[in-house]
């Protein structure tokens, strides 16, 4: 009811935004109309009127007609005048003029939202409206495609219009040099996908040396072309650019025999209680079979016994009745010792793996406590109220007991990766081994990721259950998340089939609108209620029936399956029918557009691993209409609405005849961990069920869908959770990327070099004139051994109090480093100015982000402390990154001095890199890890806020005690505040 009413409101809400855009439909109409009498030559040159209009200070908005108009006006010319273009290889006729909905979609474009508009819309030519006339500001647009062969379609395709009106069009294509790259940024409208983007920043502003090796401008708009694939279902997926480390910290090897007989125990353990359970069956027991088997649900869950009994409804309903009673809050006490009937339990919904005391026990029968995380708060405490203790000993007792924590979390963070490798994750299904590497495969689409790695250690330890060479450990030298690079652009907007289901995460998360752009004509997709079956097995039947059924009067399907592995079987099933068929696995993208191509011709089968992003319409074949058009059948319910609405969105576009439903079971994946079974089984009881027959019922659809609401519920929350960890590292990126760049641009280094001298020099002072008695030996030794100034304690009198002492030094620091470099080669200096902070920089920055790393993983180990992590997280990310600039500010100052070693070492620095030899070769990876995201969007501009970002931290100085008052908001302490990135995006942390 509340859903309907809220559909209403939202519904009107998006109806007023369209009538709202519809005037303007009729004035770029009107205008379209005065432009037919020009000349080709008169219409190109209203690009170059148009510039000078907003060189005189008119705005895009103003003129949005009147472009938009032009570039209707150009599409009317090629589709009058029949022309052909050249695509990838191929000439296709150009036949199309942007319909007024069309026109509305650009505009929603234009604004900075998402425009929701159905497959086969016309979405790629849509793009071209805005794409146009924000192109006129010469700070280029970025368009971001699904793959390199879509980019480099468009870039081809819809690039005519715009070479046509004299605009240049530029596409980013995987292996391009970097001279490459920055010619097709240096055009007005780029295409790409968005790791290609992203690593052109990543490696502009991580690894450049100088400005020549930077290949982007700036980020002023971009439009992600099937967003919801790009920021919602790629959320979690960073992109890193890593290269190996020398040490290697993973003890895989190590334990994974132990952890192999750990499971093998385990399993014989919850194999018993399964048979058990069968017995209590038999018996007519089910509450007390339900016990069991909840118990081995939590020990193995992939226990073959237990998914057998799941598929029944009676003794499913009992397991789920026993976890529910588990789960009440008064039977807390009794999970946990149920936990401690095991040797560790599984979370299958969160993937996490917990050992118990008999785990541990097992694993180290002489010190259980070997595999514990020890109480550090408490060993600190006792270390401090231990009288017996000197404070010397004090400080080493605690630097131990600081390195047993550690040594303890490392061991159990390999054990509980172990664990999930052999317990969770499943070969051929998570994964497959392939010339002994181990490849993911990805969950959404079902494709190979070659190269993709999983994080955090998890890659390797499966890598060390295949018993396949274990990959040397890497450090990551640079990263961004996908969806913080875009936060980068000024302006962001995005286009897809199904935005809407999502609309409150592209508000909450990107403050991205979504605008429902009504369909060109009236869409007549008759989608029917899904039909229920009990097994797997008789679903597939039932679909292997209906398609030869289909198949016969020779109308068209597209079968949608949720992994490659039902598509193969559904496959197999068909070549016994002899039906011919093709299956959609998708290693090319350039044959996959062809087959998709394909697919409305008449008694064509296409099977499908999910059809999200794809990019790609099917187009009916004559005759086709008359047999009802493309039919879609899903396999399984996916886990979320939005790719079920896609999949279904495949067909009956344009107004096309076409029809959908979809075939589901218990023993689906989305069925077996969140449906409501026994409310299911309940209706199917009251509705009558025949064995081996498929149930159809409305009521039934809404139980699967209050299924699927409720994993998009808890993958938006986990999508949430990584987005606000994120948001931490960014700012900190932020900040030094500003900085890097700062100095990678300036043409004359030394007065920033000196400002960070400075900065150096004053804390200092600060630190050594701060303590009672006044430490001046020291001062006097830090002066002498960092800088070649040569001054005595005398000097240091004879000046005065401590203002005088810091200007002093930061007096004769000068003067040495004018002797230092009188006889050096101007330009050379320059060079090795920046490369002093550069070096300092990156050496740094690539061990803050390893050690954070770190923190990321010992602070889910403190959630076990019932402290929250994320402030915990935010705290000492903030305290480590003080710890940072000082530090880069130190080596800034002890470089300076040292010519010789800085030399070779900057020698040594710019022959390490190695984009410097080419592309190629820098190693790069995408890997998944859940540590980015981010939780604030900023549409204001990338680079003011950088700047704006850099310049209290540089005023702050490195030592800024963690409870001084904040420079930027005296009321709060510094800790209290992100100190980086100026008040207006202070993290509040209420410690
Ligand atoms: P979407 O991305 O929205 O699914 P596409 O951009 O791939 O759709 O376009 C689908 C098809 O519609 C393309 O073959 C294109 O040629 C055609 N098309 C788009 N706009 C028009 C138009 N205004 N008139 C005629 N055909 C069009
Ligand atoms: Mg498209």
């Amino acid at each position: 009811m509340i859903g309907w009413v809220l559909k209403k409101i939202l519904g009107t809400q998006n109806q007023r935004e369209v009538r709202r855009l519809t005037p303007l439909v009729g004035e770029i109409n009107r205008h379209e109309e005065a432009l037919r009498t020009l000349s080709m030559e008169q219409l190109r040159g209203k690009t170059a009127a148009f510039r000078e209009r907003l060189a005189k200070g008119e705005s895009l908005d103003q003129l949005l007609p009147e472009a938009f108009a032009v570039v209707k006006n150009c599409c009317r010319r090629f589709t009058e005048e029949k022309r052909r273009i050249r695509v990838r290889g191929q000439e296709i006729l150009w036949e199309m003029i942007p319909f007024d909905v069309q026109l509305i979609g650009g505009m929603v474009l234009h604004s900075g939202r998402i425009a929701e508009m159905a497959t086969g819309e016309g979405k790629t030519l849509v793009a071209t409206l805005p794409t146009y006339l924000n192109a006129l500001s010469g700070k280029g647009v970025h368009i971001v495609t699904v793959n390199d062969y879509l980019a480099a379609r468009d870039a081809d395709w819809m690039g005519e219009v715009y070479r046509e009106l004299g605009l240049t069009v530029g596409c980013l294509q995987h292996g391009q040099t970097q001279s490459e790259r920055r010619a097709q940024y240096a055009c007005d409208i780029t295409y790409g996908t968005s790791s290609e983007f992203g690593f052109d920043y990543l490696r502009d502003n991580g690894m450049a040396t100088t400005p020549e090796d930077q290949v982007q401008r700036r980020h002023f708009y971009s439009i992600i072309d099937e967003v919801d694939s790009i920021l919602i279902d790629e959320a979690r997926t960073p992109l890193i650019i890593s290269g190996p480390v020398t040490v290697s910290t993973h003890q895989f090897d190590k334990y994974k025999s132990i952890i192999e007989g750990l499971v093998r125990k385990q399993n014989t353990l919850c194999t018993d209680w399964a048979n058990q359970a069968k017995e209590k069956v038999e018996k007519g027991d089910l509450q007390g079979a339900g016990r069991l088997l909840y118990k081995v649900k939590l020990g193995s869950p992939r226990n073959k016994l237990l998914l057998k009994f799941q598929e029944d409804p009676g003794t499913r309903r009992a397991v789920d009745d026993a976890e529910l009673e588990m789960y009440q809050d008064t039977r807390r006490t009794e999970l946990y010792k149920t936990k401690e009937e095991m040797y560790f339990s599984i979370d299958e919904r969160n993937s996490e793996a917990d050992l118990s005391q008999m785990g541990r026990t097992f694993l180290n029968p002489n010190d259980p406590n070997f595999f514990s995380v020890p109480d550090l708060i408490t060993t600190n405490h006792d270390i401090d109220s231990n009288a017996g203790l000197s404070v010397e000993e004090k400080i080493k007792a605690k630097a131990q007991a600081q390195s047993d924590y550690e040594e303890a979390s490392q061991r159990i963070h390999n054990i509980s990766q172990l664990l999930r490798a052999y317990c969770v994750f499943e070969k051929d299904v998570h994964y497959v081994v392939q010339e002994n590497k181990v490849v993911i495969v990805d969950e959404y689409t079902g494709r190979l990721m070659p190269g993709r790695r999983w994080s955090d250690g998890l890659h390797q330890a499966v890598e060390a259950r295949e018993g396949v060479q274990i990959d040397r450990e890497t450090q990551t030298l640079a990263t961004i998340t996908i969806q913080n690079y875009f936060r980068l652009y000024e302006k962001l907007a995005g286009m897809t089939g199904t935005a809407e289901t999502e609309a409150n995460e592209f508000k909450d998360i990107y403050r991205l609108g979504v605008v429902v752009v009504p369909t060109n004509r009236d869409c007549v997709r008759k989608d029917a209620d899904d039909l229920i079956f009990k097994t797997r097995r008789e679903k597939l039947n039932a679909l292997i029936e209906e398609i030869k059924k289909r198949n016969a009067a020779g109308q068209p399907m597209l079968v949608g399956t949720a992994s490659v592995e039902s598509s193969e079987i559904i496959s197999r099933m068909l070549r016994r029918e002899n039906i011919p068929h093709s299956v959609l696995n998708a290693k090319q993208h350039q044959l996959e557009a062809e087959i998709v191509a394909r697919a409305g011709e008449r008694g064509a089968v296409m099977i499908a691993t999910n059809m999200a992003g794809r990019g790609t319409d099917i187009k009916l074949s004559p005759g086709v209409a008359e047999l009802g058009g493309l039919h879609v059948v899903g396999t399984e319910r996916h886990e979320s609405r939005r790719i079920d609405r896609q999949l279904r969105g495949r067909c009956a576009r344009q107004g096309d005849p076409g029809s959908s439903q979809f075939f589901i079971s218990f023993e689906d994946d989305l069925m077996r961990n969140f449906g409501d079974s026994r409310k299911i089984a309940g209706l199917m009881t009251k509705l009558g069920m025949e064995e081996n027959e498929g149930l159809q019922h409305p009521w039934l659809n809404r139980s699967v869908e209050t299924a699927q609401k409720r994993v998009e519920g808890r993958n938006y929350q986990v999508r949430k959770h990584t987005l606000q960890y994120d948001d931490v590292m960014n700012q900190q990126r932020t900040v030094i990327y500003a900085w890097r760049s700062d100095m990678l641009n300036s043409t004359d280094p030394r007065p920033e070099v000196f400002e960070t001298v400075d900065e150096r020099i004053t804390s200092e002072v600060e630190a050594r004139a701060g303590t009672d008695p006044v430490d001046l030996d020291g001062l006097v030794h830090w002066a002498n051994s960092a800088m070649p100034v040569g001054l005595q304690k005398e000097d240091f009198l004879r000046a005065g109090g401590k203002e005088e002492w810091a200007k002093l030094l930061k007096a004769k620091v000068r003067e040495a480093y004018e002797v230092k470099v009188k006889f050096e080669n101007p330009e050379a200096v320059k060079a090795l100015e920046r490369f002093v902070v550069l070096g300092a920089i990156d050496r740094l920055w690539q061990e803050h982000l390893y050690a954070m790393d770190g923190l990321r993983t010992s602070i889910n180990l403190r959630a076990y402390g019932q402290k929250d992590p994320l402030i915990e997280y935010k705290n000492e990310a903030y305290g480590m990154f003080g710890e940072l600039m000082a530090r880069i500010k130190e080596e800034v100052v002890h470089n300076l001095f040292r010519s010789a070693s800085s030399l070779s070492a900057f020698e040594s620095f710019l022959s390490a890199l190695p984009q410097k030899a080419g592309r190629g070769e820098l190693p790069m990876e995408a890997a998944v890890q859940p540590t980015e995201g981010s939780m604030s969007m900023q549409a204001e501009g990338g680079s003011t806020v950088v700047e704006e970002a850099l310049a209290p931290m540089k005023r702050q100085g490195p030592k800024l005690g963690r409870n001084d008052p904040c420079p930027l908001d005296s009321a709060k302490k510094f800790k209290n505040c992100c100190g980086a990135t100026g008040s207006k995006s202070c993290l509040k942390v209420s410690a």
